[in-house]
């Protein structure tokens, strides 16, 4: 299958759906080595284009070919070499007990894929979005359309050029576009579709996918607080604050949002952002070869917007012409702007200042539950309590989004900020169903479960 050059016009997506779901009837899919050679084909393709597509994602995003390296191409190694460890465990069998009515039988859980997947990626990793959910999706047997971002077409062109010579033709397919095409893909009956980007596309994708009664995995995004207590070490939670806000350009759907602290850790610890932050890009980020782009005029314009809504402490320049925002930090921002009602998805930090700790909780639970949460602290009994009275779709402790490195915990959204997770077993849950399976067999058949129910059965 050839993705399409020519826009929606050329799109049949009806066909393109038809054609994949003959290829997937035909069993191919199912069998555990066309998964495996799949999945290292993949591997392949990431590692002899790899400066390609390091070079595509500073064109795209700016960013330095060694945070593209360790946020996208070596995740996704990760992820498939991981897949790759794993697969036969998790196609297994899963044996399940037999109650004493249904004896003599065996019972047992079969995962079986679920068909023809859909994939809709976002702009901001463009690549690690959209090859991360197909990792599983492979690996679970499906054949997938991949839709990548519009908003970052260099890697979308580089993914569309390589992806049908590595993978299965027949089985999966990169279909570039924005709107027009996305509509197209979603007027058609899938098998599931994982949707990454804005809760309001989110809802799009899901009442098109009701429509046929189709799952979805949404992993949208939110405003992500970061919590720092009086007893954090201030010194290492705003180098590591500092580093999950402005790597990307505060692209990222887990970066922190804003900061919740009192008056008298902001003290100690605004100067300490400001200082973490000179020593990763300089006194000029706008110079630094390691701080990124915003991925348009239109977000740069949008998050400058933002500047009018407090006091700026440091930063504050924005360069519309070169997509650039300096990372800032800002103070006496009021709780009805803008700043702190949309999701910022840049570069730019508010301070939220309560005059008692004790009110954190009050404050995160009075707004929507958030994909991530942050908490910086030295007593375990403070992170706990956080913890276990605000609801968020993921969570750290001292550290900002290095949940995202390990496998086995399930990344997804809750509320607002998503449904449904991947990653690891849990991406090849999502993308396989489980089937209860009992077999039996013809000797034994008790006549108590037939009518006619006379006495001699049943004595009620
Ligand atoms: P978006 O919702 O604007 O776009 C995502 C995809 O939807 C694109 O492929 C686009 O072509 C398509 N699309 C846009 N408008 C459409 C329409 N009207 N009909 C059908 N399809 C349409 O999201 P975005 O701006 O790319 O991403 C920003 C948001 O994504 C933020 O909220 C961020 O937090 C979230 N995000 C979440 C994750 C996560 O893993 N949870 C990761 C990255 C971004």
């Amino acid at each position: 299958m050839a993705s399409n050059p020519g826009g929606v016009d050329e799109l049949n997506a009806a066909a393109l759906v038809a054609g994949l779901r003959t290829y997937f009837r035909s069993g191919t899919t199912a069998e555990l080595s066309w998964r495996r050679q799949q999945l290292r084909q993949l591997r392949r393709m990431l590692a002899e284009n790899e400066p390609r597509f390091l070079q595509v994602l500073r064109q795209d995003l700016h960013k330095a070919p060694q945070e593209g390296f360790m946020t996208e191409v070596s995740a996704l190694y990760g992820d498939i070499d991981h897949a790759l460890k794993h697969l036969k465990k998790w196609a297994r069998l899963r044996r399940a007990s037999t109650p004493i009515v249904a004896q003599p039988a065996k019972s047992y859980v079969q995962p079986e894929p679920l068909g023809v997947v859909l994939i809709i990626g976002a702009w901001n990793y463009p690549l690690q979005l959209l090859l991360s959910p197909l990792v599983p999706a492979i690996a679970a047997g499906n054949c997938a359309v991949l839709k990548p971002s519009e908003l970052a077409p260099a890697t979308s062109a580089l993914v569309a050029e390589l992806l049908p010579r590595y993978l299965d033709r027949d089985a999966f397919t990169c279909v570039e576009g924005a709107v027009p095409e996305t509509t197209a893909l979603l007027e058609q009956r899938w098998d599931h579709i994982l949707y990454t980007g804005g809760g309001r596309v989110g809802k799009i994708v899901m009442a098109a996918a009701a429509r046929h009664l189709t799952p979805v995995t949404l992993e949208l995004g939110g405003k992500s607080p970061c919590i720092v207590a009086d007893d954090a070490n201030m010194e290492i939670a705003a180098r590591r604050i500092a580093w999950g806000k402005f790597t990307n350009a505060g692209q990222t759907c887990i970066a922190p949002d804003y900061l919740l602290c009192t008056e008298r850790t902001a003290e100690r610890l605004l100067p300490a952002i400001e200082q973490a932050t000179r020593e990763m890009f300089g006194d000029d980020p706008q110079r630094s070869a390691d701080y990124g782009r915003i991925v348009n005029r239109a977000h740069a314009e949008r998050l400058a917007g933002f500047l009018a809504d407090g006091d700026v402490i440091f930063g504050g320049q924005v360069d519309v012409e070169e997509r650039y925002v300096a990372p800032t930090l800002m103070r006496n921002v009021s709780v009805e702007a803008a700043v702190m009602q949309e999701e910022i998805f840049g570069p730019i930090l508010p301070v939220v200042v309560l005059d008692d700790f004790s009110k954190v909780e009050e404050f995160v639970n009075g707004r929507e539950k958030p994909l991530a949460l942050y908490v910086f602290t030295e007593d375990d009994s403070t992170a706990d309590r956080v913890l276990s009275r605000c609801s968020s779709g993921n969570a750290c402790i001292n550290d900002c989004m290095m949940f995202m490195t390990a496998h086995d915990l399930p990344f997804g959204g809750v509320g607002s900020s998503g449904m449904g997770a991947y990653h690891g077993e849990h991406g090849f849950r999502t993308f396989s169903h489980f089937k209860a399976v009992m077999k039996r067999r013809s000797i034994l058949d008790l006549d108590l479960r037939y009518a006619p129910f006379n006495a001699r059965k049943f004595k009620l």
